[in-house]
């Protein structure tokens, strides 16, 4: 292990209009005054730094919100699909145009490594791009109808005002796979970012309110507001919102589903995961190391699809083990906007003692840390919250196993026979991702069928983690079962109709059903 001295510059920020922002404000365009109200400050876990005070949207300045976001939907219901696609287009140039400032205030804000805060960027640029495309695809069926001189057929109309609440640790790209896709389809969006991510979400706002602005658009189609889950429960709660798009915990998944689920609204839940790669004895070792280590301390394992659990065949554990423990050694932590770094903070003094407790815990179990898991003394370590990743020995049955911890610890666990491996990687109560690294055509077929695994996204010689916008995003079980991005999750943020036109002059009936008057 090797370690960076922190050497941020804030030239970013001004960049981004953040410095002349008004932080008060709920929309990006103006100012509710509320000045006095309840304050969230955003510190770097780079250093503990403040960056700035928030202001956490009051009830009454969510009432604004939502009643400039309903009359908004009025105008943009009604614009043809592809003039959506246009304003969407023109967001995904101006993310063009700010790229690396925004991927280093995702950097600086949340921690990530800066490659990976461009990443994020990128991602958004790329569902834009999806977004155009899909804005002129909003297909629906026409089917025969079984009556006389009828026309039977479907189409798909907009929802009303979404919200989508995200987590701290992909604080922009969640919100644009939602977003855009939202967009196209005629809704307007209501966001609430992380409260441990505020000034993510400003940024953004600020970005896409001007694109708004130069097309002379209202204000209300794309809406922000600030603050912890009692702001996301002004949301869930009200009816006036038709679909909540929930990224989180599971406990937070549960906490939204059963509100929404009480008012019949609609949700997608996108929550936690607990991957696994199982790397097989005809595997290609040096891929699956080098998957596997991206997979496990990317974004120091605060990734919803960190794989947190590695299933080794015996005849190759010892030899993946070792090569492990060398690349964790190589691996750098530090300032993530120093470009050498490979592994940043964790976000929060919080996220460090949830990671020394499941180590504990997997001690107290009988299991062992093979290496890393200390937390980092000195310097600029002292003011963040730096670890080292942790590599483990486990056995599936751990209860520690089973849960996620939000922090880079991988727990190796050995197998013998393939349908075993299966059976331990199914044996978790989350479902979103999974590697399998084989050159055996049956041992992958395997994998990916009905009875294989049992995620929502499931690789063959590829990783955990770094999915494509292009595919459905989105896990099974506890992870919650909704799909975002690309393929057709479009269609969650629509409203299905069935229409029938009679072009006849006789009133039949379906099911030949006589009725005569
Ligand atoms: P979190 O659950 O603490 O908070 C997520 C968001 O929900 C925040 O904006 C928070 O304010 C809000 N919230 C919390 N409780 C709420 C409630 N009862 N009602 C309304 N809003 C509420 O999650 P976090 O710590 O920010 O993020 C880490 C978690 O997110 C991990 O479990 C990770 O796996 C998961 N995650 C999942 C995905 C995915 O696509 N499956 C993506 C990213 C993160």
């Amino acid at each position: 292990m090797s370690t960076t001295q922190a050497k941020t510059s804030l030239d970013f920020l001004e960049r981004l209009g953040i410095e002349d922002f008004n932080f008060g404000t709920s929309t990006g365009q103006e100012s509710w005054g509320d000045r006095d109200g309840e304050i969230i400050s955003s510190h770097t876990p780079i250093n503990g730094d403040k960056i700035a005070d928030v202001t956490v949207t009051s009830r009454e300045d969510y009432e604004k919100v939502i009643s400039k976001a309903r009359e908004a939907f009025k105008t943009w219901r009604m614009m043809p699909g592809p003039e959506r696609g246009e304003i969407v287009r023109q967001i995904g140039l101006e993310l063009r145009e700010h790229k690396e400032d925004l991927g280093k205030l995702v950097s600086y804000e949340m921690g990530k490594i800066f490659e990976e805060g461009a990443g994020e960027v990128q991602e958004m640029i790329d569902i834009s791009d999806f977004a155009l495309g899909q804005s002129r695809m909003l297909y629906g069926k026409t089917m025969t109808s079984e009556r006389e001189h009828h026309r039977l057929f479907e189409q798909w109309h907009p929802l009303g005002p979404v919200g989508v609440l995200t987590a701290f640790n992909f604080p922009v790209a969640v919100y644009s796979w939602n977003t855009m896709i939202a967009a196209v389809c005629g809704d307007v969006v209501i966001w609430k970012p992380s409260e441990k991510a505020p000034l993510c979400g400003l940024a953004v706002q600020h970005l896409v309110q001007r694109v708004l602005k130069r097309n002379n658009l209202p204000e209300g189609i794309f809406n922000l507001v600030t603050g912890d889950r009692q702001v996301g429960e002004f949301m869930t709660k009200d009816r006036r919102i038709p679909l909540i798009s929930a990224t989180g915990s599971v406990r937070m998944g549960q906490e939204v589903a059963k509100t929404v689920g009480s008012r019949l609204g609609r949700t997608i839940l996108e929550l936690g995961g607990n991957n696994a790669i199982v790397i097989s004895k005809d595997a290609d070792l040096d891929m699956a190391i080098r998957a596997t280590v991206f997979a496990a301390i990317g974004t120091a394992g605060q990734r919803c699809t960190t794989c947190r659990r590695l299933i080794v065949h015996d005849s190759v554990f010892d030899q993946v083990k070792e090569r492990l423990i060398k690349a964790y050694k190589s691996a750098t932590i530090g300032d993530p906007l120093d470009e050498s770094t490979l592994v940043g903070p964790l976000i929060d003094e919080q996220a460090v003692k949830q990671m020394q407790k499941a180590l504990g815990q997997l001690q107290q179990e009988g299991g062992k840390v093979v290496y890393g898991g200390e937390v980092l003394e000195g310097g600029i370590y002292d003011e963040g919250h730096y670890v080292t990743p942790a590599l483990c020995t486990a056995k599936p049955g751990f209860e520690i196993v089973k849960e996620e911890t939000f922090a880079p610890i991988l727990y190796m666990m050995r197998y013998s026979d393939f349908d075993e491996a299966i059976e331990y990687h199914n044996d978790v109560t989350q479902g979103l991702s999974s590697g399998l690294f084989t050159l055996n055509l049956r041992e992958a077929e395997t994998f990916l069928s009905a009875r294989g695994a049992d995620t929502g996204i499931c690789n063959i010689n590829a990783g955990t983690s770094g999915a494509e916008i292009g595919g459905a995003f989105g896990g099974e079980k506890d992870t919650g079962g909704g799909r975002e991005a690309g393929s057709d999750a479009w269609k969650a943020y629509m409203r299905r109709q069935t229409n029938a036109i009679n072009w006849g002059t006789d009133m039949p009936l379906a099911q030949g059903i006589e009725f005569d008057i």
